[in-house]
């Protein structure tokens, strides 16, 4: 893994993980990179082709696991996630913190290539907490909210397995806590 420092960031839908890396990245820390992810999931309106994901067609999705692109990948619900493998390759060269903001099946894959990555979670304070924020978000289906709040209580169980776990009640509170993670990886001897 060279210099650098795989950190893989996960939580269910709805814990926040989004809100609470756009404000940390918002910091530019310096040294930090996060990884943009390919999917075949419909971009969120908002969302940026190139910026907060790579849009592609599931006939895309799998010649690219075919040429072996993929550090890791996986299917979440019914659309396919996956990490392309060169930019993170490059950026942990560099030395630098890669962000890979991933599910637990990924995270798994992860742990078996790199050994040495390190684990962060984000934990909504509850469930009831994580369904309402899943509704007032709007951007799912009621289907897809169900299937996302079953996975999810699947994914909390998982939790224990990662080095960290930050608790989103207060955003600002979680934000702090990881950049104090990500400065404490900075600052380790390796
Ligand atoms: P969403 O559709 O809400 O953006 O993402 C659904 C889930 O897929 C989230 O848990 C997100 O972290 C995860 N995810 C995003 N990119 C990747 C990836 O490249 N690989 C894997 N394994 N999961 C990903």
């Amino acid at each position: 893994m060279s210099d650098g420092t795989l950190l893989v960031f996960s939580g269910p839908a709805g814990a926040g993980k989004d809100s609470v890396l756009i404000e940390f990245l918002k910091k530019k820390v310096p040294g930090v990179w996060k990884s943009v992810s390919y999917t075949t999931r419909a971009p969120r309106k908002g969302e940026i082709d190139g910026i907060d994901y790579k849009f592609v067609t599931p006939e895309e999705f799998e010649k690219l696991i075919e040429n072996n692109f993929f550090l890791e990948y996986a299917k979440y619900g019914v659309n396919y996630y996956g990490t392309p493998k060169s930019c993170v390759d490059k950026h942990l060269e560099d030395g630098d913190v890669v962000i890979l903001k991933i599910e637990v099946q990924g995270a798994e894959q992860i742990k078996n290539i790199y050994p040495q990555s390190i684990g962060a979670f984000i934990v909504p304070p509850s469930l009831e907490i994580l369904e309402k924020r899943l509704r007032e978000r709007g951007t799912e289906t009621d289907e897809d909210i169900l299937r996302r709040l079953r996975i999810a209580e699947d994914e909390l169980a998982y939790s224990s397995n990662y080095d960290y776990q930050i608790i989103n009640d207060r955003l600002e509170d979680a934000v702090d806590d990881l950049t104090a993670v990500i400065r404490a990886l900075q600052l380790k001897n390796k």
